[in-house]
């Protein structure tokens, strides 16, 4: 079969490889719609995985299932599912210990385009397809169901890991498609005062359209000032960190109020620490939470998701500003991720 691949560092390129073997409790599947991630930018340009040669990229779509193993009992060749770009080993202690993003190890979860060969290629392996793949409702386009791999459950992710509440003001830095998503999770979840931070202006219409109440730029200072400025100096309940550096973590907990969460699921692919100020921090006794997470992955996860979207509750459209038809464009699609241009928030590509 033939994939899309990081060659090495900063190089991409097609490769064959042999098609994947196929065990008991798998399933094959040809991709139906696939989207390049900013994670695959990391992974390419910045080398955040290390230097991985013929990787085969890519972690979110679509696809058909073409076989499956003797032990699959809910999926069968002509079913058309959502890939998780997360799919864990669901018998592992982390899984039984709920963090099946780390089953078998850090990150381990994460095997597509990371532990394994990725899904921009003809046949796509997905280890324990019974918990992991969903079949995707006939009201998702395969486009739309393309960012569920990814895009919802991570931004929502976000908004879970901030334990958002009702009446609360969130702040959302980043509004790229993880970031709306965020905003939209943290709009479901009942935030009242939502403010985002972006400098592209059609990231910050679609955050409007999400929910967020207040735009900032972090080209117009610092965030922190800005936020403090906003809320007449008291700052907010919860950050949503899904865009910036290492140095985020200062201005967020420079901003969020005593016994709040600073909430990451940004992929910080260079930098060696992260910096928490101590006086902001309450001398370090300011019951203030710092965490990052990788999104939930599984079949659940991705069922309960699509029923935002299957029952109109969830339109993710506005993420997908750039559509193109055929395997040849993926390139083109994952250089937009990496150079983010003035209209682009997420391509997708169908197959
Ligand atoms: P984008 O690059 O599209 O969006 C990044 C956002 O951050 C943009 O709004 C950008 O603003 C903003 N930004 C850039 N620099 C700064 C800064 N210095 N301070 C504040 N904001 C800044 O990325 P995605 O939305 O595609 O992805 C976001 C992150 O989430 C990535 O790191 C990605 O790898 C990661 N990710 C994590 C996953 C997880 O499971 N935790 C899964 C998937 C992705 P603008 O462009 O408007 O100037
Ligand atoms: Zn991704």
């Amino acid at each position: 079969m033939k994939g899309f691949a990081m060659l090495g560092l900063n190089k991409v390129g097609w490769i064959e490889k042999e098609k994947p073997a196929v065990g008991p409790m798998d399933a094959l599947l040809r991709p139906l719609a696939i989207s390049p991630c900013t994670s695959d930018v990391h992974t390419v340009y910045e080398g955040a995985l290390g230097d991985r040669h013929n990787l085969i990229l890519g972690h979110e779509g679509v696809g058909e299932v073409v076989e499956v193993g003797n032990l699959v009992k809910d999926f069968k060749p002509g079913d058309k599912v959502i890939i998780p770009a997360i799919t864990p080993d669901w018998e592992a202690v982390e899984s039984q210990n709920g963090f099946s993003q780390h089953s078998n190890g850090m990150l381990n979860g994460w095997k597509f385009s990371n532990a394994k060969d990725g899904v921009f290629a003809d046949f796509i392996h997905v280890n324990e397809a019974d918990g992991n793949i969903a079949i995707l409702p006939p009201e998702i386009t395969i486009e739309e169901g393309a960012m569920l791999s990814d895009m919802v459950p991570t931004g929502f992710h976000g908004a879970d890991l901030a334990e958002v509440a009702f009446g609360e003001t969130v702040l959302v830095i980043g509004i790229g498609p993880v970031g709306l998503m965020a905003v939209a999770g943290a709009n479901h979840r009942g935030a009242a005062r939502i403010i985002a931070v972006g400098s592209r202006e059609i990231c910050a219409k679609a955050a409007k359209g999400y929910g967020a109440t207040d735009i900032i730029s972090y080209k117009n200072g610092d965030i922190a000032t800005q936020v403090k400025d906003l809320t007449k100096g008291k700052g907010v309940d919860k950050v949503i960190i899904a865009g910036g550096t290492v140095d985020t973590f200062e201005e967020a907990v420079n901003v969020v109020r005593p016994g709040g969460i600073v909430s990451n699921i940004n992929y910080l692919g260079s930098g060696d620490y992260i910096k928490i100020p101590r006086v902001a921090w309450g001398l370090g006794m300011g019951h203030i939470r710092v965490v990052g997470g990788l999104m939930p992955g599984g079949r659940k996860n991705m069922e309960y998701l699509s029923n935002l979207m299957k029952y109109k509750k969830l339109d993710v459209n506005p993420l997908l500003t750039h559509r193109f038809k055929g395997f040849e464009n993926i390139e083109k699609g994952l250089l937009l991720m990496k150079d983010k241009p003035k209209d682009l928030i997420k391509p997708v590509i169908t197959i």
